[in-house]
């Protein structure tokens, strides 16, 4: 086959800034630099104006109903921290957390730090489809639960979960939820009011917005949630995050938010009909492939598969024209298999032949094909099973 150029098939990595996010970003690195917090000028209040229309416009996504509910970040890693942290510490002593085995370092990572500082955690299982049973997080909350955190869609396996079950079982038992809506933002519909969510985390990164700005959304009325800030300074942002704004990071951010609730929905059937198309190549021309994750509630454009006997680093290695990840980016400098895997019960075997697929935006039918045919043939080759 010939050689052409590479196939980013890693949208659940980050993705490219879209055109039109960063048409709107330019301005602000240029004639409107201001900082968003000098009160005294028009530098200033132009850059303020177009912060406030940003908050509105990541808030609308949301169903928030309020922008004063934004808060900016560097990213879903910040958000994180500071819901989970900064709503543990905001209560003190005693507190106790639940959350997933499959979420995210950002979020895995302060519960254990907490833990080490005293809080008390539990961590439930996910089913063997990748799907938290809403019953077990029930069972895991106590009387000093103050916080559950469940991510809305998985980064490594794509599963969807019930996150709006879970927000009437926290609201009946008057506990916070959390939810790192990173991957889900514009792909699920997300309405904070009806499915109980007090704090959700996004990243521009992973909707064709720029790397290093993100945002939290924090309720502010029934209840009224208190963050801890995490960053101390100038009191930006209510108090909860300090530092001077990243202004165009923040209107490309709302531009990505903007495009994705216009073309969210469509984009979405067309992404899901490109991932269908390689999972059905898979499937007919290989023996031996298995979908990791649940078949329906998954994100259109996320294709996990392990290819039984072929070991993910040695099939990526050998389509090097593809870029596709095995396991979690975040992970992939370890050798350990898969966290997210090894929690639906896949065996070492499964988890190390792994290799998760991400269809984004820009990807083609033609690289779709393209991929499709690379990877069937090196597995076959890698099995030596090669014929002809
Ligand atoms: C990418 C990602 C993060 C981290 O987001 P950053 O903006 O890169 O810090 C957190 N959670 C999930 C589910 C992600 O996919």
């Amino acid at each position: 086959m010939a050689s052409g150029a590479p196939i980013y098939l890693d949208a659940h990595s980050t993705t490219p800034v879209d055109p039109r996010v960063l048409e709107a970003m330019l301005p602000y690195f240029t004639e409107k630099f201001g900082n968003a917090a000098s009160k005294t000028h028009a530098f200033g209040w132009t850059a303020e104006s177009a912060v406030e229309r940003s908050r509105e416009t990541v808030a609308a996504i949301i169903g928030a109903r309020s922008p004063k509910e934004i808060v900016f970040t560097s990213g879903a890693t910040e958000s994180d921290n500071l819901a989970v942290k900064g709503v543990v510490e905001s209560v003190g002593p005693g507190a106790h957390v639940v959350t997933t085995a499959i979420e995210h370092h950002a979020v895995l990572d302060p519960c254990r730090h907490l833990e080490a500082l005293g809080v008390g955690l539990t961590v439930v299982p996910v089913e063997a489809n990748g799907i938290v049973d809403p019953a077990r997080v029930a069972e895991a909350i106590t009387d000093r639960t103050v916080l559950v955190s469940v991510m809305l869609a998985n980064n490594e396996i794509g599963t969807i979960q019930p996150v709006g079950e879970i927000g009437r079982i926290t609201r009946e038992r008057g506990v916070l939820l959390h939810t790192d809506a990173a991957q889900a933002i514009g792909r699920v519909p997300i309405d904070v009011d009806a499915m109980g969510i007090d704090l959700l985390s996004i990243s521009a990164h992973k909707i064709y917005g720029p790397k290093g700005v993100g945002a939290l959304y924090v309720r502010s009325q029934k209840p009224r949630v208190r963050v801890a800030a995490q960053m101390d300074g100038g009191g930006h942002e209510r108090g909860m995050r300090s530092g001077t704004l990243n202004v165009p990071a923040i209107v490309g951010l709302a531009r990505a938010c903007d495009v994705m609730r216009s073309e969210g929905d469509a984009e979405t059937g067309r992404i899901r009909a490109l991932r269908d198309r390689l999972w059905e190549r898979f499937r007919r021309e290989l023996d031996g492939v298995e979908l990791n994750g649940d078949l329906e509630r998954r994100l259109a454009g996320n294709l996990n598969v392990s290819f039984t006997g072929v070991s993910s680093d040695t099939l990526i290695g050998a389509v090097r024209e593809i870029a596709v990840s095995s396991g979690s980016a975040c992970t992939s400098a370890s050798l350990e298999p898969s966290y997210v895997l090894r929690a639906v019960g896949a065996s070492d075997a499964r988890a190390r032949s792994s290799v998760r697929f991400g269809v984004s935006r820009f990807t083609t039918e033609a690289e779709i094909d393209r991929a499709a045919s690379l990877v069937v043939a090196a597995v076959r080759e890698l099995r030596g099973l090669a014929i002809d």
